[in-house]
């Protein structure tokens, strides 16, 4: 066992960030973790909204679901099951072909992994996970350098204000925002880690393409009941490409019906030419949702008025769902290794860009990043 005043810091509370600080505080290594936003999750977070009437809504915006095919992954998932964390979602899904406007390709029961989904939300994982035993979790906390100090063998973080973060025999980089240009142009400063610091990283971390996405949440007062299905890919539009009611998974409040919808990537990419890529302004999310919610109403569905409708950018989404059933790797830097690697100034990095560009993916990077720090640091 190794003391556990060995302190490693890991920055970013997405699943890979929470799996591997998890695993670390297990193996009785002391884990800061740091988070930009106000709260866990990354690209499975909750947004909770508030409609008109003051009532309370709740919508999975990133990932809406995730598979456990990986024997590992299954394991994890087990646990987090008997714990109440997630549960499967077993509802029937489809395809919706926007030429003949009509459902096709049914899914055939046994033919398709188990969904999973978070209870009561998707970051439910993520927050049990920061929140173990040996993991003291900092929300809202921007890391804005890494410093590697030579003569102390250690790392020093700074904060995005310049605040001193502390000094970590480890690090753990748990979003690829950590060296990447995008960092630049949402903060105007350099990415947090200088990446002739790590030279034999940086030819794989260059160039991992972003995708961007549009989530619009919708919330009806009744049931759409002229779709058969609860979630459905789309096919053959410019605009959207996923529909999933977000009420009818487990665990979720069916006081109102509510759904979330995809665009596709190139119609998010046409928006990002015409206003640039920093924080979308309020006036281009009432477009981009309107627009969303006319393509969905345009498609013969018998769609009411909702009752509240807002969108969401997503800007880093390295994913190409074919069908929510397979998800087709666009990219991944470290199949093998699972996660990137510097055993001398132990530093590893990990994320769903490593593996697979799914929740799957960044779990499997995440546990091979504690693996590898628990390896270097018990032999300190
Ligand atoms: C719209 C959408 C739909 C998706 N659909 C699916 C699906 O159906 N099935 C599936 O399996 N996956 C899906 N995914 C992909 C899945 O969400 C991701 O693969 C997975 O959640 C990535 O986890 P991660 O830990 O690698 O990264 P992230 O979740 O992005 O976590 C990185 C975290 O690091 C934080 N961070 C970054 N820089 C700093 C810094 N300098 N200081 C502090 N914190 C920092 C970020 O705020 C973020 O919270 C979807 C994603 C989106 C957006």
């Amino acid at each position: 066992m190794i003391m556990n005043s060995t302190k490693v810091a890991v920055v970013g509370s997405g699943i890979s960030g929470a799996v591997c600080a998890s695993n670390l505080a297990r193996n009785g290594i002391s884990v800061t973790l740091f988070e930009s936003t106000r709260g866990p999750g990354g690209r499975m977070s909750q947004r909770r909204e508030v409609a008109e009437d003051g009532k309370e809504l709740l919508f999975d915006h990133g990932a809406p679901f995730f598979n456990a095919n990986n024997t590992e992954v299954r394991g994890l998932v087990h646990e987090w099951e008997a714990k109440g964390l997630v549960a499967c979602w077993r509802e029937k899904f489809g395809c919706f072909d926007r030429v003949s406007n009509k459902f096709v390709d049914l899914e055939q029961e046994g033919l398709i992994s188990k969904r999973y989904v978070g209870i009561p939300g998707m970051n439910s994982v993520c927050r049990a996970l920061c929140h173990e035993p040996g993991v003291e979790s900092k929300f809202g906390v921007s890391v804005g350098r890494l410093e590697w100090l030579e003569d102390e063998n250690l790392w020093s973080l700074i904060g995005l204000d310049g605040q001193n973060l502390g000094q970590f025999k480890g690090v753990v980089a748990a979003d690829k925002n950590v060296v990447s240009p995008r960092f630049t142009s949402v903060t105007g400063r350099p990415p947090p880690l200088d990446l002739s610091l790590v030279t034999e990283l940086a030819v794989k971390l260059n160039d991992i393409p972003v995708r961007p996405c549009f989530a619009l949440m919708i919330a009806f007062a009744e049931p759409l009941s002229s779709i058969p299905f609860k979630g459905f890919s789309i096919k053959n539009s410019e605009v959207l490409s996923w529909a999933h009611c977000d009420s009818s998974k487990p665990g979720r409040s069916t006081s109102s019906e509510r759904w979330v919808l995809h665009s596709t990537m190139e119609y998010a990419q046409t928006i990002i030419a015409q206003t640039g890529l920093q924080k979308p302004s309020n006036a281009t999310l009432t477009k981009v949702a309107e627009e969303l919610f006319q393509e969905l109403q345009s498609m013969g569905l018998n769609i009411s008025q909702p009752l509240f409708k807002k969108a969401h950018r997503w800007y880093a989404i390295p994913l190409d769902f074919v069908d929510r059933g397979a998800a087709f790797p666009a990219t991944s830097i470290a199949r093998e290794e699972k996660c990137l690697w510097d055993k001398n100034k132990r530093l590893a990095i990990c994320g769903d860009f490593c593996v697979s560009p799914d929740v799957e993916g960044a779990i499997v990077s995440g546990i091979a990043a504690a693996s590898k720090l628990t390896d270097v640091l018990s032999c300190l």
